[in-house]
């Protein structure tokens, strides 16, 4: 659908949290008939439910009614999952169900930087965004990091960009979404509860991401990753401009590391970008992040010597390996955000120190034989958390101590005693936060307290 084709037409919107309120308004201003439905409770909602009378659109509630089913086009907020009753009974009467980016990006003027992968979304976003924003250039940040698209297309035109962070969740059920610039940072098992326990599936859903893109477009991936590669020569189209980004290799077109150097090569020219030990992110990870983030910032046009200041100055994002203090040469570290397996490797990695770990909360079936080698080689000592203790217990006891906390107060205190001056104490648990704290951004301030309550011996 486009644009000018909403007016007149009955839209209902399946989940009135942040990008479902947006949507509604957002197609509310074109001259669309919307009606917003939620299953919460009314005065879970009453804040919402003032927003939308503003606004002059219909809501319910506290159930789901047929009342969605009256609708031309259903769209669902990232939130709510393709197998819920009702999604099921649009999509067999044939009306047409689609996805809140997918209604926002019919609004857009700017060409669209569309960010995925399984870790690293949010701060590959964000330092996109920030090598936009240093060079003046005219962008919004949006997607799935916290303002929704729909709120945000609205201010930026035809010369600017749209860098939006962009999960699987929000590539179901898109159409014509058509990124200028698609990023596809990397690939392991996650959210597979929402892809039938089928990671084909959640695969595939990632796919989504360039499947509309033509010669104009270009797809940026990350070549070290086997599966993805396979993935994108599969099923990309065969037009796009496809540039890589690789550690271990060096690349035809896209970037690549040589002596030390994050080099760019594009239409033949190479050019040196920085020296990998003047980025300010740590982490073989964060190294992935910001080559992902040049090649998009390079392409549209972003010059390599402002790109340069901003990979100098750009100090990461809040509970994604930060650095809280050093207390007794010990440093403390909050990576509340690692909630799988792959980015608590990727968290091993990034230091020369031994490491205290604290592992565990709400597992969502990890398999952690690949942490084996890591924690042998980096680590001196878990501390096992949260509704997961005994699983972390049983899966590291043979090889490192593990202590089981009943509390993050005890777990912190359990560290200060285990560290000695020189190590890491890091929380980078592998699991979601939902047994002990409201979400991760909760945990990790718990966490970040406790440290900062911590006293100088
Ligand atoms: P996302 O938005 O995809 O969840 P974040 O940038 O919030 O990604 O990072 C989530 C977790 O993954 C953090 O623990 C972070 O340190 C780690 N991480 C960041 N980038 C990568 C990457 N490229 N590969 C693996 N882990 C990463």
């Amino acid at each position: 659908m486009k644009a000018g084709e909403v007016r007149g037409k009955r839209f209902s919107v399946f989940g009135g949290a942040r990008s479902g309120v947006a949507v509604a308004k957002l197609l509310k201003r074109h001259g669309a008939r919307v009606f917003l439905s939620d299953k919460a409770a009314a005065e879970k909602m009453a804040q919402v439910a003032v927003e939308l009378e503003a606004a002059g659109i219909d809501y319910e509630f506290g159930v789901n009614s047929e009342r969605v089913l009256e609708g031309d086009v259903v769209v669902l907020s990232p939130g709510v999952p393709s197998d819920v009753p009702l999604v099921k009974e649009s999509l067999a009467k044939g009306l047409k169900v689609t996805s809140e980016v997918e209604v926002a990006s019919w609004f857009c003027m700017a060409p669209i930087v569309a960010i995925t992968g399984t870790n690293g979304k949010t701060t590959t976003t964000t330092l996109t965004g920030r090598m936009f924003q240093d060079e003046k250039r005219e962008c919004v940040v949006a997607g799935n990091i916290g303002t929704a698209f729909s709120q945000v297309v609205d201010q930026v035109g035809s010369d600017g960009a749209a860098v939006l962070e962009i999960s699987s969740f929000q590539l179901d059920h898109i159409e014509s979404f058509k990124p200028k610039i698609a990023v596809w940072l990397n690939i392991t098992p996650d959210h597979l509860d929402r892809y039938d326990h089928s990671y084909e599936k959640y695969i595939e859903s990632k796919c989504r991401i360039f499947k509309n893109q033509t010669a104009h477009d270009v797809l940026i991936y990350n070549v070290d990753d086997k599966t993805e590669r396979s993935y994108v020569e599969k099923l990309a189209p065969p037009s796009v401009r496809k540039m890589a980004f690789s550690i271990h290799s060096k690349v035809d077109e896209g970037a690549f590391v040589q002596a030390g150097h994050l080099r760019t090569r594009m239409d033949g020219r190479e050019e040196v970008v920085i020296g990998t030990d003047q980025i300010s992110v740590r982490g073989m990870h964060n190294l992935y992040n910001a080559m992902a983030a040049t090649l998009a910032a390079r392409v549209m046009g972003t010059s390599t010597a402002s790109i340069r200041a901003t990979l100098k100055n750009f100090k990461g994002v809040e509970h994604r390996l930060e650095l809280i203090r050093e207390v007794n040469g010990v440093a403390y570290v909050n990576d509340s955000k690692a909630t799988n397996v792959d980015s608590v490797w990727y968290a091993l990695q990034s230091f020369d120190r031994p490491i205290v770990l604290f592992l565990g909360g709400r597992d969502k079936g990890n398999d952690y034989s690949r942490l084996t080698d890591p924690v042998k080689k980096h680590v001196r000592a878990i501390i096992a958390i949260g509704e997961s203790a005994d699983k972390v217990t049983k899966a590291f006891a043979s090889i490192v101590s593990v202590v089981t906390a009943a509390n993050m107060e005890e777990a912190v205190k359990i560290a200060t005693r285990t560290a000695t001056s020189g190590d890491v104490v890091l929380l980078s648990p592998a699991c979601a936060s939902f047994d002990w704290f409201e979400n991760y951004e909760h945990r990790g301030r718990v966490f970040k307290q406790l440290v900062r309550e911590l006293s100088p011996n």
